[in-house]
């Protein structure tokens, strides 16, 4: 297999100018990978800040309901930050500082990204900058608020679409003008070789720990481990420990939006076609002309038109099956697994856990399905309060600002 390639997929489409710094990064990560002073301080810093191991708590009143399987959630929502995002980040942020660097940059669509890499540029003495198409500021500025809370600049940009794929042009921009300074932190298993193999190996801890818990609690493999994808950083991080495991299933959940026409949903399986976007080889949602397409989905962070390349080599090969789940089937579940288990999940692990829900009970009782819950749903309140249609929430809102209005004047 060439360097950088899963199968067909991945390598490294960047601009000449870029070379030598993905190099650096490449070079860099195969020194820690084998340093164990960077493993021994990426290990500490998961446990102390972040808040591994996240628990592996059996859903037993949803298993009861459902009559099926055993449904076992991976409660990511419990890191730092409230998703499994921030355990990539960390990683990066030491890559950063080993390589020297003083400045971190990333794009960002619905801001967890972003809130993420502010974090670490916090903890680690970084200065901190986020691009951020003006749409999403305007639909995502709670999440805006957080990172200037955090320190960092968030610069809007007003081009294009206003949107992610505007950002991350900004941010590429940004990072060929600042590459002695600055490292670009990839929010995903996305991008030139070699941030999928980086973000894949951070974030392979999670199946780790999962199959730790596992066996202690059940003294098996599961049957099957269900993840969202959207770039894919969650579900490659629990799928990467089972992939040689044949007995174990995996199966991957895209964003079924709202219907089956293009710009309603995010299913790069099977709507997408292969090419090369962003930096790398794969599946994308795009046109005749190779443009990426618009999506939707309830969940801003599925709603991402590519899709990482080991991703694709799994689809391809069949090792990774994908299925879907609509934006109504996703808040359904969203209710059942608040109201039975207590744990509000967010939108995006809302998908995975619809598709338990469906599996489960065609499954016998001593069977084991994980669900990776990559969030938690703090984040999508307002998102969940519209859906729902609730009148006290907005007039909540309305009171809050009209006390406001009285305090200014
Ligand atoms: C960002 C995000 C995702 C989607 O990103 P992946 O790289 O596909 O994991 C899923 N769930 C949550 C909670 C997120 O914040």
């Amino acid at each position: 297999m060439k360097r950088g390639h899963f199968g067909e997929f991945g390598g490294r489409y960047v601009p000449e100018m870029l070379i030598p710094v993905l190099e650096e990064l490449e070079q860099t990560y195969l020194e820690v990978k084998k340093d164990k002073k960077f493993q021994k301080e990426f290990k500490d810093l998961l446990k102390t800040y972040c808040g591994r191991p996240t628990p592996l708590t059996f859903a037993q009143n949803l298993s009861e309901k459902l009559g099926g399987a055993k449904i076992y959630l991976k409660n990511e929502g419990l890191n730092l930050t409230g998703a499994h995002k921030i355990t990539h980040c960390i990683g990066q942020a030491l890559l950063a500082k080993r390589m020297s660097k003083t400045r971190l940059i990333a794009e960002t669509g619905a801001g967890q990204h972003g809130v993420a890499t502010a974090t670490v540029a916090a903890r680690f003495g970084f200065s901190c900058t986020v691009y951020m198409g003006e749409v999403d500021i305007q639909r995502q500025r709670p999440n805006v608020f957080l990172m200037e809370q955090l320190g960092a600049e968030v610069i809007p940009v007003s081009f294009g679409q206003k949107t992610l794929k505007d950002a991350v042009n900004a941010a590429l921009k940004d990072y060929i003008e600042n590459v002695k300074t600055t490292h670009y932190v990839l929010g995903s298993v996305v991008g030139p070789h070699p941030f999928p193999t980086i973000n894949r190996d951070f974030q392979s801890v999670v199946g780790k720990e999962i199959r730790k818990q596992i066996n202690k609690v059940e003294q098996r493999l599961p049957d099957y481990v269900i993840a969202c994808v959207g770039g894919g950083s969650n579900a490659i991080g629990a799928f990467t420990d089972f992939i040689h495991e044949s007995s174990v299933r995996l199966l991957g959940v895209e964003a079924g939006g709202k219907g089956k026409e293009i710009g309603e949903n995010a299913t790069r399986f099977p709507t997408g076609s292969i090419g090369v976007i962003e930096g790398y080889k794969s599946y994308f949602l795009q046109d005749s002309d190779g443009n990426l397409q618009k999506t939707h989905s309830i969940s801003a962070g599925l709603d991402y038109p590519g899709i990482g390349p080991q991703l694709s080599d799994l689809q391809n090969s069949g090792r990774v099956k994908f299925t879907s789940v609509t934006d109504k089937e996703a808040l359904e579940a969203f209710r059942l697994l608040a109201q039975t288990e207590g744990i509000i999940p967010a939108l995006e692990s809302a998908h995975a856990v619809a598709e338990a829900i469906k599996l489960a009970p065609k499954l016998n009782k001593d069977q084991v399905i994980v669900v990776n819950l990559s969030g938690r749903g703090d984040k999508d309140l307002f998102i969940i309060a519209k859906s729902f249609r609730d009148k006290n929430f907005f007039q909540f809102l309305k009171d809050y600002i009209k006390e406001e209005e009285n305090e200014f004047d």
